[in-house]
């Protein structure tokens, strides 16, 4: 199942102990410094406890990502786990009702709105800090990259080869 925007984690809010599952993909089309060459896919789990919202996620993608030395693009797997849990106030209206509780998100920028999680800056955010750090297409530092392409090579053949691809990738999922 394909969702896209908002996940709405209302009835896990309003339901302490009730736990929401959703499968997700997303290309993350919205965000420009992201090159991604599949989608981004996995699942994502809320559960509340009454005072927080318990947000558990696992996504896997494959990124382009330029090595640290030479600029050649790698591609890389990336798989990583999400587990944050978010303050809620207000009475959940499974015990009043006239009851309604709402996640507080005071992150530097936003990741709910009302009680759905912004499925893009949220799977962003995961995909950023677990991105390849210094990635090199020899392996080591100690070994030199197999070839070095200059600028002025790339811009004969029409762009950044990993841009290319990234290109058909997306035109392709239209
Ligand atoms: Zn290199």
């Amino acid at each position: 199942m394909k969702r896209h925007g908002l996940v709405d984690l209302n009835e896990a809010v309003q339901n302490p102990g009730k736990r929401l599952a959703f499968d997700i993909e997303t290309d993350l089309d919205e965000e420009e410094d992201i090159d991604l060459l599949a989608p981004l896919a996995g699942w994502i789990e809320a559960v509340s406890t009454g005072n927080a919202l318990i947000v558990e996620a696992e996504f896997k993608t494959r990124v382009v990502v330029e090595c640290a030395r030479c600029g050649e693009p790698l591609e890389y797997d990336v798989e990583f786990r999400m587990d944050d849990d978010f303050p809620v106030k207000g009475i959940p209206s499974c015990y009043a009702s006239d009851g309604y509780a709402e996640v507080v998100c005071d992150e530097a920028y936003p990741l709910f709105d009302k009680n759905g999680l912004m499925l893009d800056a949220y799977c962003r955010q995961g995909l950023l800090v677990n991105y390849p750090t210094q990635p090199l297409c020899s392996g080591s530092w100690d070994t030199p990259c197999p070839k070095s392409v200059t600028n002025d090579s790339l811009e004969s053949k029409g762009g950044h080869p990993a841009m290319q691809v990234l290109e058909q990738f997306r035109s392709t999922q239209e």
